[in-house]
């Protein structure tokens, strides 16, 4: 099977674009703390001011070091150590390295588990559910970002995450992206997720209640679609909803291996062109929504 390169899109990206050091975010990185700070009032949030300024973007480096931690852990030094691994794993996206260094992961899952929110492992979020492991979720986005809009543009653009859960990858989204819509099935989750983001008050952040197998027609089409939950067939309403240049990320059903399959899809001028890349463990995409 056709594989793209791993560690490439990244490099390629940055030499599209001119650029010796990695691109900045497209989007302000300093909401990502406080999540819990209370519920958001709106599930649409207000636009988020781009941020260019390498003086800004340290001020919210500064910011998030100097917040208290809790916990009894420093954990921007823990997320520090698990990026340090994650890069020599080969991780080799520093977009994606970069956002997964500044969201706080332990405040996306209950606080007993917080002191395992660092390590690569995927943790329990409640009603069944998982919060995948921050390699799985690194090399999803990473995938994300070897897409021709990403190459082109430097960030996702308009991006659709299907099964927010807590929400942390839709955290990371948002720091990549230029809007994010994110749908959960089940209320409960949604909720929960609405909670962890409240604090991103001026990002451009829609959390849909409902069932993502339909994507959501309002905003499409889309430059990154990411499914955090696997299917035995991709919606025809996702394929629809890729803009061209556009991306899709999902696990997928494969019958010839016996198990899922991270696949990537791209909408390309001469349509739409499908590579099969590592084996993954999802939970399964369900339809309907409760
Ligand atoms: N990205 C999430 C991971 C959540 S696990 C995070 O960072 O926490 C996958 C999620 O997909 C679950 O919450 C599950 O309820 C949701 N899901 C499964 N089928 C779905 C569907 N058809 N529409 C929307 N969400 C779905």
């Amino acid at each position: 099977m056709p594989r793209l390169p791993r560690r490439e899109g990244c490099a390629r990206l940055r030499k599209a674009q001119g650029l010796s050091r990695p691109p900045r975010f497209p989007l302000g990185l300093d909401r990502l703390g406080g999540a819990r700070a209370g519920a958001a009032t709106s599930e649409t949030l207000r636009p988020q001011r781009p941020v260019h300024q390498a003086a800004q973007d340290a001020e919210h480096r500064a910011a998030g070091r100097a917040r208290p931690q809790g916990l009894g852990l420093d954990s921007a030094a823990v997320r520090a150590r698990m990026v340090a691994r994650l890069r020599a794993d080969g991780l080799r996206c520093e977009p994606v390295l970069q956002a997964l260094e500044r969201v706080e992961r332990h405040r996306f899952v209950d606080t007993a588990l917080a002191t395992q929110a660092y390590e690569d492992t995927s943790l329990p979020i409640g009603h069944g559910q998982t919060i995948s492991k921050p390699s799985v979720v690194g090399r999803m986005l990473a995938l994300l970002f070897e897409g021709a809009h990403a190459r082109t543009h430097g960030d996702l653009g308009r991006a659709l995450e299907i099964g927010t859960g807590c929400g942390y990858q839709a955290a990371l989204l948002l720091l990549l992206a230029r809007s994010v819509v994110s749908v959960e099935r089940l209320k409960a989750l949604h909720d929960k997720a609405r909670e962890h983001l409240a604090a991103q008050r001026g990002a451009d952040l829609r959390l849909v209640y409902g069932d993502g197998r339909l994507g959501h027609a309002p905003r499409a089409p889309f430059h990154s679609i990411v499914a955090a939950a696997g299917g035995q067939a991709l919606p025809e309403a996702w394929l629809a909803q890729l803009a061209p240049g556009g991306r899709l990320v999902a696990p997928l059903h494969d019958a010839a291996r016996g198990g899922q399959v991270l696949l990537v899809v791209d909408h390309r001028p001469e349509g739409l062109v499908r590579q099969w890349h590592d084996a993954v463990h999802f939970v399964p995409l369900k339809s309907g929504a409760q």
